[in-house]
């Protein structure tokens, strides 16, 4: 399996129908691209920057986070790279910011909330981005927006940085995209205003999981409650989807259902443009889906939004596409 896999490296992930979507990989550090070009990624569809803050004592400097970006955005050679502002809070901590304890990290001071916040930490990740966005294909991705108008803030803040460098004769993209993640629940029921406004969605569904579920991602005892293919998550998704496309947008996944077997089919019956997954699952993911019929998948996709449980959609899928 593994010398069919590898056939697959240089190839575009085409579904039986001739339908182009793209296959992308989580990354962490700049290290993990090897991985994600011996894996035939398409792209870097999340790059979690939180780890450039962790396993230190200062918050990394301006030119430390460049330096980073610029060597993810060359060694991808022009391919896409979604680069995700500072995540940090629920169970990622930086001790030394020295923030207060919370009785709910999941739902508190975190992600874009606190960059909001603590501009200087925003601004300053901001600029390192701008400067590297010349060595490549940047798009930058607000992780946990909740409302229009935070998007709105986190954009006007970014846009500021920009006019700055410019001004200053640096030299910065003129096409950086700027999107969202999809990973509160209020974002994915407001998608269709969201849309005029980002230039793509990312879902996160390991966080859109838990926050529609009210199931914490980490609790055992309640981890039955954590379903995937449930219908209101797939409901979610499809309003997602549709409200990026009526606007001509994109809409990406970059939670771990991206590259779930048992998922895929029904994503691309969705309509998903952009799978992000673990450099490891994308040769898998592209041989499943060059297998599939996107027009099979989508002729479905009422009969499975209108299941009443996720034993229902399960058995179905198994059933349907052989997985
Ligand atoms: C997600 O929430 O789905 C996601 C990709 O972000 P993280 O797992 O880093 O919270
Ligand atoms: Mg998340």
């Amino acid at each position: 399996q593994k010398a069919e896999w590898a056939k697959l490296v240089n190839e575009p992930t085409v579904s039986k129908d001739g339908v182009h979507v793209e296959l992308a990989a989580n990354i962490g550090t700049p290290a993990d691209v090897k991985g994600v070009l011996e894996n035939g990624g398409e792209a870097v569809g999340l790059y979690r920057t939180e780890f450039l803050y962790m396993g230190r004592d200062q918050l990394p400097t301006e030119d430390e986070q460049f330096d980073a970006y610029k060597t993810v955005l060359e060694r991808m050679e022009g391919k896409p790279v979604v680069v995700r502002t500072l995540d940090i809070g629920g169970d990622k901590e930086l001790p030394y910011l020295n923030l207060p304890k919370e009785m709910n990290p999941f739902l508190g001071f975190r992600a874009i909330r606190l960059c909001l916040e603590e501009q200087d930490i925003f601004r300053t990740q901001l600029r390192a981005l701008l400067r590297a966005s010349s060595y490549g294909n940047l798009k930058i991705m607000f992780p946990m927006i909740a409302t229009v108008s935070e998007f709105r803030e986190a954009k006007a803040i970014l846009l500021e940085e920009k006019e700055k460098l410019v001004a200053n004769g640096v030299q910065v993209s003129d096409s950086i995209e700027i999107g969202i993640m999809v990973e509160i629940p209020s974002t994915a029921v407001m998608a269709d205003l969201f849309a005029k406004e980002v230039d793509f969605f990312s879902i996160g569904t390991n966080d859109l999981i838990q926050y529609t579920m009210a199931a914490d991602r980490m609790n055992e005892r309640v981890s039955y409650l954590y379903q995937p293919y449930s219908p209101a998550i797939l409901r979610l998704v499809s309003m997602v989807i549709e409200a990026a496309h009526k606007e001509g947008k994109w809409a990406g996944m970059c939670g771990e259902m991206a590259g779930d077997p048992i998922a895929i089919p029904l994503l691309l019956g969705l309509g998903l443009d952009e799978f992000s997954m673990s450099a490891t699952s994308i040769l898998p993911a592209r041989t499943q889906i060059k297998a599939l019929s996107k027009e099979q998948a989508q002729s479905v996709k009422e009969t499975v939004l209108n299941m009443s449980t996720t034993e229902e959609v399960v058995a179905f899928v198994k059933e349907t596409f052989q997985v």
